[in-house]
């Protein structure tokens, strides 16, 4: 831990090195240019780091921060107890298909995942879930390709459409069996989660419970890979805390996913959510998770949809997480994020972009960051 304090604040020195001494730890002051003083915590600082509040109020007290992680789980640089630092690899997320293909987040290769916000009908889902399997095979990314769909869906009033709910999961099974694809779907009930994992691939948080700590929990505990959506109004290391929750209890095949947030420049309706790009680089040099990107929740809009897509692969993205409709006339009878919702035809055009992307404009950034790094 370091604090920042007024020179000349000796009786609130003495109170941190007593302080510090109750919990077997001691302190160094350095002597700044200006006029603050720092002051090091040494040792095991987990009893002083519950008492940031408290430290932060002592009078001369600018700023106390934690050095040690507070997602050390997920951390990609961490202090062990001597105080040695360690930087560790990025850990793909590996999900596995019924037809014995495995999808590989931060393998290097895009994840499309794709699908209705929301399984209506069996021939809805049927009919996205084969074309999703057709393009895969017709552009050779089968492995690279994953089903969505929400069974439970928050809504933000309690009249709007709520989802099937285990419904829904049979139809999305049903999916599965007839493409082989594996698929995504959100759980938000906490004693729901080990039920729902026993039939889906991967769980989803959505941004809406993104904090909701019982949830994190259930899902670390049935270990099944999940996606956790930022909170729309979270800060990156509050997200990073988030999936600390689910990694703390074992399970450590999570993927984080930017979906945007509510800002005050969102209320004209040009977009639904302002989506944070940069925060794509953060996140994969802050932790050792996948980051995969929604360009949907972001959009509110079908039309901007592939511009977006397109915009997070020049972030890096491990994957996006898009809501796609198999036909135009379904549009008027879909009951959850219609507007925003891609037609299949244009969905594959939009992948086929990605893929052009990858193959000429990804190496040249690479090479940038390349250079960047050994500079
Ligand atoms: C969804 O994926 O349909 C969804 C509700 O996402 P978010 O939690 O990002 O709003
Ligand atoms: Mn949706």
């Amino acid at each position: 831990m370091i604090i920042e304090i007024e020179k000349g604040r000796q009786s609130t020195i003495d109170q941190l090195r007593d302080l510090a001494a109750r919990f077997g730890n001691r302190i160094e002051v350095s002597q700044g240019h200006g006029v603050y003083d720092t002051v090091q915590v040494i040792g095991d600082t987990r009893e002083l780091e519950l008492r940031e509040g408290y430290i932060r109020d002592l009078v001369g007290v600018r700023a106390a921060w934690n050095v040690a992680s507070n997602y050390k789980n997920i951390a990609r640089t961490i202090a062990d107890e001597h105080g040695d630092v360690h930087h560790r690899d990025r850990r793909p997320v590996e999900v596995k298909g019924l037809d014995g293909k495995t999808r590989c987040f931060g393998g290097g290769k895009h994840i499309f995942i794709v699908g209705p916000d929301s399984p209506q009908t069996l021939d809805q889902m049927l009919a996205v879930a084969r074309m999703a399997r057709q393009l895969g095979e017709e552009l050779g990314i089968i492995d690279r390709i994953m089903l969505r769909g929400g069974a439970f869906k928050p809504r933000t009033r309690p009249t709007d459409w709520r989802g099937l709910g285990m419904k829904g999961i049979a139809m999305l099974d049903r999916a599965r069996e007839d493409t082989g694809l594996p698929y995504v779907t959100e759980v938000m009930d906490h004693a729901l989660v080990p039920e729902i994992a026993e039939h889906a691939d991967m769980l989803q948080i959505g941004t809406r419970n993104a904090q909701n700590f019982d949830l994190l929990e259930s899902v670390g505990r049935v270990g099944k890979p999940a996606i956790l959506k930022r909170g729309f109004g979270n800060e990156a290391l509050e997200w990073f805390s988030a999936a600390e929750y689910i990694a703390n209890q074992g399970n450590l095949d999570i993927v984080l996913c930017e979906r945007g947030m509510k800002t005050l420049f969102t209320k004209g309706g040009y977009c639904r959510n302002q989506p944070d790009l940069n925060v794509i680089g953060h996140a994969h040099a802050q932790t050792i998770l996948p980051v995969i990107f929604d360009p949907s929740h972001v959009a509110g809009d079908h039309k901007i949809v592939p511009a977006n897509m397109l915009a997070a692969c020049a972030h890096g993205v491990d994957g996006t997480i898009v809501e796609t409709l198999h036909e135009e006339a379904f549009r008027a009878d879909q009951l959850c994020d219609a507007r925003q919702a891609l037609l299949m035809t244009h969905y594959r055009t939009a992948v086929e972009a990605v893929l052009a992307f990858e193959a000429q404009v990804v190496p040249k950034l690479q090479a940038i960051d390349d250079a960047l790094r050994d500079a």
